[in-house]
């Protein structure tokens, strides 16, 4: 059984023929085969951002794929070593998510629906995931009363209040996020204006099962946006923009030179706003790419900007412009 086409999910088949000398017998949900055809086709891609994502030392992404025997839709009752289980599909961290019920344990196996960290639902080079079918899921998991969770990372929570508590505080978490972000669209508000603004519930803030290390809201709220709203984000200088590296040189020329930016980026990196440090040295890099001390000192400020940083993706972003010679994603 797949709880979904991760690449983190699916390689145990081989080992557990192995180990039983039995041909296994996969269940997938119907998405999932698409899926894998799809990491066929991006293969090259995918295995560009693993190597940024998880600052791996060379591209890194599997090609081969092992497609499931029987796949289905909704819902699926099956009866595997010796126990009567129910496969439940929920969109969230993907669009192939099985989630299963356990009735004479009272158990919920979440898959990547709960991972003890802010969920994986708005990875910026990943496909798209579902933030308020995501949050469905877990209530309809609260629903059933479970006295014991098993995750798709990390341990296992035992204690129908404390699994109760995990599930609905991470369905609130994603509620809130998803509401604070559709409501502003609904006014009317930028792409730019609603990242600046929304924020997970505050009582939320100290929750261990909830803390940004790997995702984090601020990218699940791009993810709503795309999948609601589109990719433009408001600003009609984003629809048709100019290449980059003429923004660059205009900036830089109308600064009086590209290592003034460059100054003006490691100050502002020094004091904290890390955010606008980005900004200025990347358009001092992209405007004179040759120059030694400029590319010191985007790799600084990219460097500090990834030491202040707490999840994995966004250290692994900024790692890599750290690391690489030029600006954009090559390096
Ligand atoms: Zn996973």
């Amino acid at each position: 059984m797949f709880t979904h086409g991760h690449v983190d999910h699916i390689y145990a088949v081989p080992l557990l023929e192995r180990a039983q000398s039995d041909p296994c017998h996969v269940i997938a949900h119907e998405r999932t085969p698409e899926r894998f055809r799809r990491y066929e086709r991006t293969n090259g891609y995918n295995a560009a951002i693993n190597q940024r994502q998880f600052q791996l030392a060379a591209p890194l992404f599997p090609g081969d794929y092992r497609y499931p025997d029987e796949v289905y839709r909704d819902t699926l009752g099956i009866r595997a070593s010796g126990l009567d289980l129910v496969l439940h599909h929920a969109r969230g961290e993907t669009d192939d998510g099985t989630w299963l019920w356990d009735p004479a344990h009272r158990a919920v196996l979440t898959g990547d629906l709960f991972i003890w960290a802010s969920p994986n639902c708005g990875n910026p080079q990943k496909a798209q995931r579902y933030c308020d079918e995501w949050a469905v899921a877990l209530r309809r998991m609260a629903a059933l009363r479970p006295e014991l969770l098993l995750p798709g990372h990390g341990l296992p929570i035992a204690g129908a209040e404390r699994v109760q508590r995990v599930l609905t505080e991470t369905a609130r978490y994603l509620e809130s996020i998803f509401d604070q972000t559709i409501d502003a669209m609904n006014t009317g508000a930028t792409l730019d204006e609603i990242l600046h603004s929304v924020r997970p519930p505050a009582d939320l803030d100290d929750a261990p099962w909830l803390q940004p290390v790997y995702d984090e809201p601020e990218f699940v709220v791009r993810g709503i946006w795309r999948l609601y709203g589109g990719w433009y984000d408001g600003n009609p200088a984003h629809l048709k923009p100019a290449p980059d590296d003429a923004v660059a040189a205009e900036v830089a020329s109308l600064a009086g030179g590209a290592d003034r930016l460059a100054r003006r980026a490691l100050e502002l990196s020094s004091a904290g706003d890390h955010r606008l440090a980005g900004h200025l040295i990347e358009f001092a890099g992209r405007a004179a790419p040759a120059d030694e001390e400029i590319r010191r000192a985007r790799a600084t400020v990219f460097a500090e900007r990834a030491r202040q940083e707490r999840s994995t993706m966004s250290k692994g972003v900024f790692s890599w412009a750290a690391r690489s010679a030029s600006p954009g994603p090559k390096g």
